[in-house]
């Protein structure tokens, strides 16, 4: 869905702006390595790809800054799976994770089976923001 969105806005730059984000050419860098397909990675992975992507000379300190400024802007959706480390997940639809304590890697599923409570649950005086839902699962142990 992401990836439509950017080619119905006209391009990277658009997608960007539409979303209230002025367009550097680091942002730029940084945003075609993240949109670039459904994925999910930390600020580190996402350096080390742009590092090797771009000729747009883009520090470790502006990759933590420009995945907080995209997420505050909804562009992408941070996941907190692991305690020592945010995930940015470039799919912003409704949907949930599974996360392999093993590998490190998330995983979507349908957030269909882990609906929202009905709002006669919630709290007193609240109302719901939004649901995310985190199944660590590990590899299977294998047996001789
Ligand atoms: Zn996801």
């Amino acid at each position: 869905m992401v990836i439509q969105n950017i080619e119905h806005k006209g391009g990277l730059a658009g997608f960007l702006k539409s979303h209230g984000v002025y367009p550097t050419p680091q942002r730029l860098a940084i945003a075609e390595v993240m949109f670039e397909c459904h994925q999910h990675l930390t600020a580190d992975q996402l350096y080390d790809k742009v590092k090797v992507s771009t000729v747009v000379s883009v520090s470790r300190a502006t990759v933590y800054n420009t995945m907080t400024l995209f997420s505050e802007n909804g562009l992408v959706r941070e996941i907190h799976a692991d305690p020592t480390r945010v995930f940015y997940d470039s799919n912003t639809s409704r949907h949930h994770h599974f996360f392999n304590i093993d590998s490190g890697e998330l995983i979507d599923f349908d957030a269909d089976h882990y609906p929202a409570p009905p709002s006669t649950q919630l709290p007193d005086g609240t109302q719901l923001h939004s649901v995310d839902v985190v199944v660590r699962v590990r590899n299977n142990i294998s047996t001789p």
